[in-house]
């Protein structure tokens, strides 16, 4: 079918108390992988693509391959812009008219010029039929912070959420509760403010995204430094800290860095068990495979499986 919208997808996601995982591509391969998941677990989908990976691709690459999968599919897929923190970016993206979706992260700007900017792109995308994602606080771990204080002015503060939801018209918000991005996000146990959480929803009762969210698998990241990757002490998000924040509000959870290391994995692998293939096809195909698995397993766990 043709792509949906952000809206569309997240309404109903926040109505039946789920979550839909946002997954970044950069290549073909990815796209396939998180498709075949999508099918497998008639699941709605979001295909995200970030600055570095339009950098690397090309927006009309990527939005092109995205599109003719959608068309194949029977599930709803939406194709959005992640983190756009560049204002001319998001723009062109919605101009385009390749995406369903685009973020606007004005989070680092101060709060005024934030709603200010958010609500000129709002107001752009919603003409052409477009969501938009915005973002409020910054996201970084909560062990980033070393005082109360610095905690509450980094952390997204409920009744400023409420707020700038109400004056900037945004289809979802991206909160800052906890996570970071990248692998490495916890030294010890992984800490989420589920509290605060609680709160923002309870104000704003929006679909609200947790950004940063990668769960780093064991299994996937064991298999990564058995051959070779030195990622020994990265961390994620546990599993059992995203189904809280799902229950507690959240509807949309971004996932890249698990899907890096499952592709690297998969990769490193086979070169050291296959020394003598050369051939693209059959190197990547194993890293596709486990792409698949681990976005399964987000999808069962974020409850948007058979919702599609
Ligand atoms: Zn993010």
């Amino acid at each position: 079918m043709p792509l949906v919208t952000l809206k569309k997808v997240l309404t109903k996601a926040n109505k039946r108390n789920y979550a839909v995982g946002a997954f970044n591509i950069n290549n073909l391969e990815m796209l396939q992988a998180i498709m075949e998941a999508a099918e497998a677990e008639r699941s709605p989908v979001i295909i995200s693509t970030s600055e570095g990976a339009i950098n690397y691709a090309g927006m009309m690459e990527l939005g092109s391959l995205v599109h003719i999968a959608a068309k194949r599919s029977k599930r709803p897929v939406v194709f959005h812009l992640d983190h756009g923190k560049n204002y001319n970016l998001v723009v062109e993206a919605i101009k385009s008219g390749l995406y369903t979706s685009v973020m606007y992260d004005g989070s680092s700007l101060p709060f005024e010029q934030n709603i200010k900017k958010t609500k000129k792109l709002v107001a752009m995308a919603h003409k052409r039929g477009i969501s938009l994602e915005a973002e409020l606080g910054s996201i970084a771990g909560i062990e980033d912070f070393v005082s109360v204080e610095e905690k509450d002015a980094h952390l997204t503060n409920p009744d400023q959420a409420k707020d700038f939801i109400r004056r900037t018209g945004c289809d979802a918000l991206a909160i800052a509760v906890g996570t970071s991005h990248g692998a490495y996000k916890f030294s010890g146990a992984s800490k989420l403010d589920q509290k605060r959480l609680t709160q923002i929803k309870l104000l704003t009762k929006m679909p609200l995204v947790l950004h940063g969210a990668s769960g780093v698998p064991s299994n996937i990241k064991n298999l990564c430094i058995k051959y070779g990757c030195k990622i020994e002490k990265a961390k994620g998000v546990s599993d059992a800290s995203i189904k809280k924040a799902i229950s507690n509000g959240i509807n949309k959870i971004n996932i890249d860095t698990d899907l890096r290391i499952a592709f690297d994995a998969g990769i490193r692998k086979f070169l050291k068990d296959n020394p003598e293939v050369i051939d693209p096809r059959k190197i990547l195909t194993p890293a596709k495979e486990l792409i698949t698995k681990v976005v399964r397993h987000k999808m069962k766990m974020f409850g948007s499986s058979n919702k599609g």
